[in-house]
């Protein structure tokens, strides 16, 4: 078998929820937007619904209709990005809740589906999405007369406790909802974190079920192991790879594993980040390439079947900071090469 083998422990998505639910005052929903991060979406959401979540957050609309096919009719499917053009069908025909982000598309919801349930986001500070606080001013009125079922807003900065911002971006958010009396949403993992006073009636955390920062002692969701195809001696003065970017100072033993840049084990690895033969790390010699990367294993004993590059020894924060970037994109960019196990959701 040459492609890697991508272990996804549901249940351990399942504990994370919970010990997120545990912090979380009111309502706990899941984000599993972009497919749950790249881990698919219709095996762990049915798993966390059966654990007690009750509401999903996704960010296009289309997402949804496999969603919804793996999810009961009435647990809700709210969609970050709102009602686009193009979009009424899906939104209808997958019963999905548009969170709307401008006047205009308020009007083109109510005009399309005067009947179809909504929500509305409002812009707090982040200048992302959602209504500014004119926009909601004008329309406050006649969207509440409407019924929404949900009010939310986003933080830029919630991974920092510490940022100003957090505590702006509450205080925006609690002048353009004062007085309303329909559910109010803050939270993403980062503020479940911050405290009670970010939680409101529903938080939304998503990076912290699939085991990333900042939600710190998360079980670890994914394990990555990597087949070695070959193995061979070089010599002191030969070089590894494309580029030679890495030369033999002493004779060495590199192993070369069937993985790669196309696998979504990006370039910036390259050099930097550290495999696993069980608790002994090998660091990376030379590029990453498409296919394959190459491994200094001279200091094993034994050369094992696989090299894991996630797993116990090595999460996806530890691996996104070897290559100047974020868990997030980490777990968005594995790739389709990999057989994919996944343990734990049951029913
Ligand atoms: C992605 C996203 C979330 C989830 O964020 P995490 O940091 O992964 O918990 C919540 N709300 C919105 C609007 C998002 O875009």
């Amino acid at each position: 078998m040459t492609a890697g083998t991508l272990i996804i422990d549901i249940d351990a998505a399942v504990a994370n929820w919970r010990s997120l639910a545990a912090r979380s005052h009111g309502a706990t929903g899941a984000t599993v937007k972009a497919d749950a991060y790249g881990l698919d979406s219709t095996r762990l959401a049915p798993a966390l619904a059966r654990a007690g979540v009750r509401h999903f957050f996704v960010a296009q609309a289309q997402e949804g209709a496999p969603l919804r096919r793996a999810l009961s009719p009435g647990l809700p499917i709210f969609v970050y990005g709102g009602h686009m053009d193009g979009d009424t069908d899906l939104i209808r025909d997958h019963a999905l809740t548009p969170l709307l982000n401008s006047p205009a598309q308020f009007a083109r919801h109510r005009q399309a589906l005067p009947d179809h349930p909504f929500g509305i986001q409002l812009d707090s500070g982040m200048n992302r999405l959602g209504m500014e606080v004119d926009e909601w001013a004008g329309l406050r009125e006649a969207a509440l007369a409407a019924g929404p079922a949900l009010i939310m807003s986003h933080l830029a900065c919630s991974d920092d406790p510490a940022d100003p911002m957090n505590r702006q971006q509450l205080d925006s958010f609690r002048a353009m909802t004062e007085g309303v009396s329909v559910p109010r949403s803050l939270a993403a993992t980062g503020g479940v974190l911050l405290g009670r006073d970010w939680h409101f009636d529903l938080t939304r955390p998503g990076i912290g079920l699939y085991g990333g920062a900042p939600h710190t002692g998360a079980r670890p969701v994914v394990r990555l192991d990597l087949p070695v195809i070959q193995t061979r001696q070089v010599q002191p003065g030969e070089a590894v790879g494309y580029g030679r970017a890495w030369q033999a100072k002493a004779p060495a033993r590199i192993a070369t594993v069937s993985a790669g840049y196309a696998d979504g084990l990006i370039r910036a690895l390259s050099g930097r980040a550290t495999l696993w033969a069980g608790d002994t790390p090998c660091p990376i010699a030379g590029r990453v390439s498409m296919d394959l990367i190459t491994v200094d294993v001279t200091h094993l004993d034994a050369v094992p079947e696989a090299l894991s590059i996630l797993g116990s020894h090595q999460g996806i924060d530890t691996l996104a900071t070897a290559a100047g970037t974020i868990g997030y994109e980490i777990l968005t960019s594995l790739g389709a090469r990999y057989h994919r196990r996944y343990t734990g959701g049951a029913a």
